[in-house]
This record gives C-alpha cells, structure tokens and sequence, in this order.
C-alpha cells in the first residue's frame, strides 16, 4: 500500500513513493492488464465505489490526482464543519453568562483551529489509505484523462502509464466558481479553500454570496471575530430557502452585528494596501480587510478527454442515467462533476451504488427527493423531503404543522430557543411527506424526519412516539400533533 502522502498548504500531494508497490514502472503506452473498475477521482464517490466494489472482489484501481478522500474531506466539507464546530461552541460560550457561567474567552484561536483541522484531514487521509490498501485497491497518483472508451492515461512522477478498464467512473468533482472580476489572490481575495491556513483572522471579511456556503462562512468568521459584511443578490439570504427559515437566521446575524446587504450583486473588486473595496451593480461599495468568493462551484472535465472516450457533458457537467450511467454506458459518474445534489453524502451513495452495479448486482436508484440537507449555522438548517416552499411551486396540497422551539423546554433550559420544526403531510393519508428544522443541532433532529419520509410513517404514528423529556425531539412529535 502506498504511504500516505504529505499534504502542502493547498491539499496536493507530495508524494516520496511516486508509485504504489505492487505496481510498476509502465513504458509510456504500454496498456496494462485491465481492471474491473477503474476510478478517476478519489473523493467521497470515488473513494466509497472503490471500497463496496472491492469488499465485493473487484479489482479496483482508484486514480487521484492530488489527496485521496477528495475535496470533501481534505478542503471542503471536513475542514469547514471543522470550523464551524469552533463556532457552535462559541455560540454556547457567547451565552454562557446567562447559564450562570462567565467567561473571559469570546474569541476562538485560529492557530488551535488550524491545527485541528489539519489534524483531522491527515487522519482521513490515512484511514482511507489504509481500508483501500487492507482491501487491494490500487492507488495511482497523478492526473487521469481517457484515451479512448477503454483506456485512460494517467501522468505520475516518474511517467506515463495507460489503465485499460472493463468499466469506469468519473469522480473528479468540482472546484470554487471565481468569477472573471474576482482576483483571487489567496491573501486578500479568498475562496473558501483559502481560509483554513489563515494565520490571522481578517478584522473585516465581506462575504459575497448567500447560499449556503456564503452564511456558514459568515456564521465561522463572526465567531472567530471578523466583523462580517454579507453581500445578498437578492431580496433574502438564502434565495432558494423559504423566507420563514431566512428570517430567523437573518435575525441572528443582525443580532451579531453582521452587515447585511441587501439586494446587490458584486460586479468588482479592488484590492489596495489597506483593504479591498468590493463595488456592487447598485453603486454601493464595500470595503473590508478581505473578501470571501462564495458563489457556487464549477465542474472539474477540462482535460478529461470525454470526447475521445465518447462521454456527453453538458457545460462541464456528465449528465447520467438513474444508474449513473453516462452516454457510454459501461463508464458511470457520480458527485459534483454530475450536476446533481452537490453533497458529500449523495456523493457517496452514489458511489456505492455505482459499484454494486458495475458488479452486476440489483441496485435501487437514489431518490433525491428524500436526500436530508444541513446548513451548519447557530441555529442549524435543516430539511428533507417536500417542504411547503416546493408544494407550493407544484401546487401540491398539503397540511403544514408548525411548532416554535420557544415552547420547548429543553430548548429554554438551554437557552437555544430560536427556530421551529415545520412539517409537511399528505392531508388524505397522513403521511409525513418532508420538514424543515431550524435549531440548535438540527443537522441530528432531521435523522428522525429522514427516517419518517423513507419509511412512509404517518403523523399519528410520530403522536404515538414517546420521546424523552425534556428532549428537542418532543418539538416533532408536538409538530405532529
Ligand atoms: C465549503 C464547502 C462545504 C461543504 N460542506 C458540505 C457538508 O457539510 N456536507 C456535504 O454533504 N457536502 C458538503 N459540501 C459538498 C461536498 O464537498 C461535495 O459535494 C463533495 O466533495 C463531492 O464529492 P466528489 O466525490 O464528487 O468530489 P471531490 O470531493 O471534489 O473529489 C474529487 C477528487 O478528484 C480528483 N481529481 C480531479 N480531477 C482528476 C483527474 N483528472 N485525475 C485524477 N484525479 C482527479 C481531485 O483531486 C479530488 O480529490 C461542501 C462543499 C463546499 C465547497
């Protein structure tokens, strides 16, 4: 198995083994025996096929062309609830006063915090290292891109080797959006990848951009004691989310003092010896010490050689089939680089149902329309299924059920009563269709909705669930009621 890699500031690989043991030093264009499935991108789909198809005796070989365990693990998902886990507990610090508990620290170390994550990624990396290697999987480092519908080529250190596959996967997910009026610098002018190895917290951060990952940076920042300016390009915060929900978490970042402003677009950025000035289309300007870029995400095909493989994109993305299938149907693609629900979690089970596929074992297509959501925020966001922003865009009729965490007790005891659990149901049958859950933790309290809409339960059955008291869960089964 090949050791694990050292990571520099940015997450590539320094590799001191170019090459796996086992493996070899290929002439150039020479192809080599042909693996059962063959996987281009070592994220959380890539990673997780390579293992169920494995553990299933496929010979597997996994191409990774910076870290293995992805983006996700190493720059993205991991290191920012890393982040935000700071920043949950500084909530709880922030109140602690009113719990009878003072204390001096309002402010979170970002030397601490930059060590814990980088601590938490290698040991990921290294897990995933040593499960893929305990099961044979052959790890190749270095760029991948198809030669044909049957081979790919992979640049490693020491030179060129071609893979033939029976079957393949594209998982090489995707990357920050930089719009072309954005200099990125890394210093200045941040994309999310930029603030994990900052040295010094930036005294004034103008986030632009408020989708998801625009709030949980500005929530992170605020917590770590940036003063936070949040660019919003529409009328609310959130765009595609209820306005109920945006409201309350609207209400939290006013309350911290974060400045919101509303409805301007970015158009430009300056960057000057003191600061940036970021220039929006309605002629305000904002000027901070940095700015953030949180503005979406682009797929990661260039130079993939999908024409000579005969894969179809649509603007970079892989369009597939419910089996993940691509135009070529012996080569699948899964996570971000498919345009689907850019999530780790999606990610993974499709990954794994890819494998069970391409082994030709019966597989159940994912249904996205029960995939559960989380905003890592204080108060969290969280929903799953039809929520009645979306019955509303079907015209679907549905009753909605409505309890505020004010009126649960283990929320005042707590003092985390801001938000409420929403639920939607089918009002002939009772069936709990979806939920919104704005609180403390509910990235967990969605797990019991999740499992309400997949196994079809009716909102008498969540009655008749006794829950523990004093318990947020009993904002649910009250939700019900
Ligand atoms: C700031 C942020 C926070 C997030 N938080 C969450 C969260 O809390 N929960 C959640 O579920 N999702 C979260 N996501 C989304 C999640 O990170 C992605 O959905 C996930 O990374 C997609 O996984 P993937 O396997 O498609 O690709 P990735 O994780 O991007 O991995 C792709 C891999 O392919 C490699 N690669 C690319 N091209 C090649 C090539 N040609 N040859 C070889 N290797 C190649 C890359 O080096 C990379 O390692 C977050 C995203 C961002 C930006």
């Amino acid at each position: 198995m090949h050791s694990a890699p050292c990571l520099d500031r940015i997450g590539r690989s320094e590799s001191t083994e170019p090459l796996a043991p086992g493996s070899f030093e290929a002439e150039p264009h020479m192809i080599e025996p042909r693996t059962d499935l063959l996987i281009v991108g070592g994220g959380p789909a890539g990673t997780q096929a390579a293992t169920t198809a494995a553990s299933k005796g496929g010979k597997v070989t996994l191409i990774e062309k910076q870290v293995v365990g992805g983006a996700a693990h190493l720059l993205d998902c991991i290191p920012s609830k890393t982040m935000a886990a700071s920043a949950l507990r500084h909530s709880s610090v922030r109140n602690a006063e009113k719990l009878g508990l003072p204390t001096a620290s309002t402010k979170v170390d970002i030397g601490v915090l930059s060590g814990r994550i980088r601590a938490i990624t290698d040991d990921i990396n290294r897990s995933w290292l040593e499960l893929l290697g305990s099961q044979s999987v052959e790890i190749v480092y270095g760029h991948g891109r198809f030669v044909s519908d049957r081979e790919v080529l992979v640049a490693t250190d020491s030179g060129e080797r071609r893979l033939g596959f029976e079957r393949a996967m594209i998982s090489t997910g995707s990357s920050p959006r930089v719009p072309e009026w954005a200099p990125v610098d890394g210093e200045r002018v941040l994309t999310t990848r930029d603030c994990y190895d900052l040295t010094e917290v930036p005294e004034h951060l103008v986030v632009i951009g408020s989708g998801v990952t625009g709030v949980e940076f500005t929530h992170i920042f605020e917590s770590l004691g940036s003063k936070v300016s949040l660019v919003v390009s529409r009328r609310q915060i959130l765009p595609h989310r209820d306005a109920e929900v945006a409201a309350v978490l609207e209400e939290d970042f006013q309350e911290r003092d974060v400045r919101l402003v509303i409805g301007a677009r970015a158009e430009k950025i300056d960057v000057e010896a003191a600061g940036v000035s970021v220039f929006c289309d309605d002629g305000r300007v904002i000027r901070g010490s940095h700015a953030l870029l949180a503005v979406g995400s682009v797929p990661l095909t260039d130079d993939l050689g999908l024409e000579a493989a005969g894969v179809d994109s649509d603007r970079g993305y892989i369009p597939v089939d419910e089996y993940q299938r691509t135009s070529q149907p012996h080569i699948y693609a899964a996570g971000d680089v498919t345009g689907q629900m850019p999530l780790s979690s999606v990610a993974s089970m499709q990954g794994r149902k890819i494998a069970q596929h391409a082994l030709g074992q019966p597989v159940t297509p994912l249904d996205y329309s029960k995939v559960p959501e989380a905003i890592f925020t204080e108060p969290e966001i969280a929903s799953v299924g039809l929520v009645d922003v979306d019955a509303a865009a079907l015209g679907r009729k549905v009753r909605t059920m409505k309890v505020p965490f004010a009126a649960n007790a283990r929320s005042v005891l707590q003092h985390f009563t801001r938000g409420f659990v929403k639920l939607t149901s089918d009002p002939a049958t009772g069936v709990v269709l979806g939920g919104t859950i704005v609180g403390h933790r509910a990235s967990e309290l969605i797990g019991i909705l999740t499992l309400a809409v997949q196994a079809d339960v009716t909102v008498g059955t969540l009655v008749e669930t006794l829950m523990v008291h004093p318990s947020m869960t009993e904002s649910i089964t009250d939700a019900a009621e």
